[in-house]
């Protein structure tokens, strides 16, 4: 396979240096082929086309029906596209096909939501004091914007930056994860064919630092939008001081599912696996915290043991897989330090724990784990793991419960399970997250908000607050009727 190229100034080509970077199936971390390696350098190289492309246009200021066309014709190539982009998604990062194949549905209608959202009224007109005066407020693109993504979702965190960032008349710059650099090399392809005008959406492959660290700290980037670790998060805020971008993160969680005893004992034990077990584990929004009503427990805990351990852990293309490997052998290994410091904590462990010794050996597999009787200071309960490992603790009351739920310095999502209506929202917003859900959980939706509170980040994605991240406001007061003011007497 050719080496995948950086996509700079509307052409693919490599890195200044001509270094390079592998890049692995996780499930037998065999080498799928290399990725061009970016340093600081091809970061600002990128940053000036995109300068000139926003300074210069024609991009900020082709009309919003031509940019929404773009926008279009790149969801409907992607569809085109779907099964390739699914493929490699799978294949890079490990994750059943089925999940890649939504996500990569996902990505075209993310690209369509925004393209529609691009025409609609973005204004507004203000009423004010004097009758001859007009006061409007309009949306602007805010100018070159670094993004920066991480390897769980590769294409669909890609669609999230770049629809709302190009939608929006931004001149967009992303940084895939090192890691899982395949998908966007044919999303880039994608977009070459689309016909965006160059500069207007780039790409550089390259390690965090120094090729995104360079878009973060760069003079030339206006925005920095990043999906990640919350403590690359706090790097990202520290480097765009110097002057002062504007910033959103999207970071890390240790989200909660409250499971109120009313609820079907299949729709708990199925939304309780799927919370935690879906991508591995390695999700952002992962309901990583389970809180059961205490009498549910005794039937729930031994069918949630025998389920986990039918869950099918293979490879992702495989037919029937459930569950796939852990994206690297060093994330592997820090979530197998996790489980470690669970035994040892005095919790007591339900089912998994450790790695398996077929021929899934050789990948970067971790068995469904399940902790329960979990101390509430363990590092288990507090650290986001980002792994197959659920915590699981019970509460007798409400109050019990939301003051569990919330003892977290993160708060990214949440959900409750109930059949009680009044009780489901009473709890829901005693809950201190962005997102949360009631008796579902994981779905996203683009036209909806996403993002943290507390330690998850701040700012939002998706829906019209995402395409606002995108914008600054810009006041325009016209006077109707213009005269003397008579402010300055030597006037005439
Ligand atoms: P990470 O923070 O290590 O890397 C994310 C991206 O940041 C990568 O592209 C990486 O190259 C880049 N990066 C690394 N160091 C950098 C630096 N110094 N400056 C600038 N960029 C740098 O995260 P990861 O391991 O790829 O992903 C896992 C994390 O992402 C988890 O904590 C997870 O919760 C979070 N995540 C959050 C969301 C959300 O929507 N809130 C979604 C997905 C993942």
């Amino acid at each position: 396979m050719k080496p995948l190229l950086n996509y700079v100034g509307g052409k693919f080509i490599p890195a200044r240096e001509g270094r390079t970077r592998e890049f692995v199936n996780p499930a037998d971390n065999s080498v799928i082929g290399v990725a061009t390696e970016s340093d600081g350098a091809d970061a600002e190289a990128a940053v000036a086309e995109a300068r000139r492309a926003f300074d210069e246009g024609p991009w900020p200021w082709t009309p919003a029906p031509e940019r929404a066309a773009k926008l279009f014709k790149l969801a409907d190539l992607i569809d085109a596209n779907a099964e390739e982009l699914a493929r490699r998604d799978s294949l890079n990062n490990g994750k059943p096909l089925r999940e890649a194949a939504f996500d990569a549905a996902d990505a075209a209608a993310c690209f369509r939501y925004y393209a529609g959202l691009a025409t609609k009224p973005h204004g507004e007109t203000y009423e004010v004091g004097d009758p001859n005066i007009v006061s409007q407020s309009v949306r602007e693109p805010i100018g070159v914007c670094g993004q920066i993504i991480p390897w769980n979702y590769p294409l669909l965190m890609a669609a999230w930056k770049l629809a709302p960032g190009l939608a929006a008349g931004n001149c967009c710059i992303l940084k895939p994860s090192e890691v899982t650099p395949w998908s966007a090399q044919l999303l880039f392809e994608l977009i070459d064919q689309a016909g965006f005008p160059p500069g207007a959406a780039q790409m550089i492959y390259g390690a965090g630092d120094p090729a995104a660290a360079a878009l973060a700290a760069s003079e030339g980037v206006d925005k920095i939008a990043f999906t990640g670790g919350t403590a690359t998060g706090r790097k990202i805020m520290q480097a765009a001081t110097g002057n002062l971008k504007r910033v959103t993160l999207e970071l890390g969680g240790k989200s909660p599912i409250l499971m109120f005893a009313d609820t079907d004992p299949d729709v708990a034990l199925e939304y309780a696996m799927f919370g935690i077990f879906a991508g591995q584990g390695e999700v952002c929004n992962a309901g990583s915290r389970l809180f059961l009503e205490r009498g549910m427990a005794d039937d729930f805990l031994p069918r949630l043991k025998a389920a986990c351990e039918k869950i099918v852990v293979g490879r992702g293309l495989d037919e029937g897989t459930e569950m796939g490997p852990l994206i690297t052998r060093a994330h592997r290994q820090k979530v197998l330090g996790y489980i470690e410091s669970g035994k040892e904590c005095g919790a007591e462990l339900l089912t998994g724990g450790g790695v398996y010794d077929d021929w899934r050996a050789a990948g970067n597999f971790v068995k469904p784990t399940v902790f329960v009787k979990t101390p509430a200071d363990a590092k288990i309960v507090r650290e986001e793991i980002f792994g197959p490992v659920l915590v699981i603790d019970t509460f007798e009351t409400e109050d019990e419960a939301v003051r569990k739920a919330n003892d977290t310095v993160f708060g990214l999502a949440a959900g409750v399970f109930t059949k009680d209506g009044a009780r489901a929202q009473r709890v829901i917003r005693r809950l201190r997250a962005g997102v949360t859900w009631i008796n579902t959980f994981h779905f996203t939706f683009n036209e909806a908000p996403w993002g943290g509170y507390k330690q998850s980040g701040f700012g939002r994605e998706l829906g019209t607050h995402g395409y606002d991240g995108y914008t600054e406001v810009k006041q325009i007061t016209t006077h109707l009727a213009p005269g003397r003011l008579g402010w300055f007497k030597g006037i005439g």
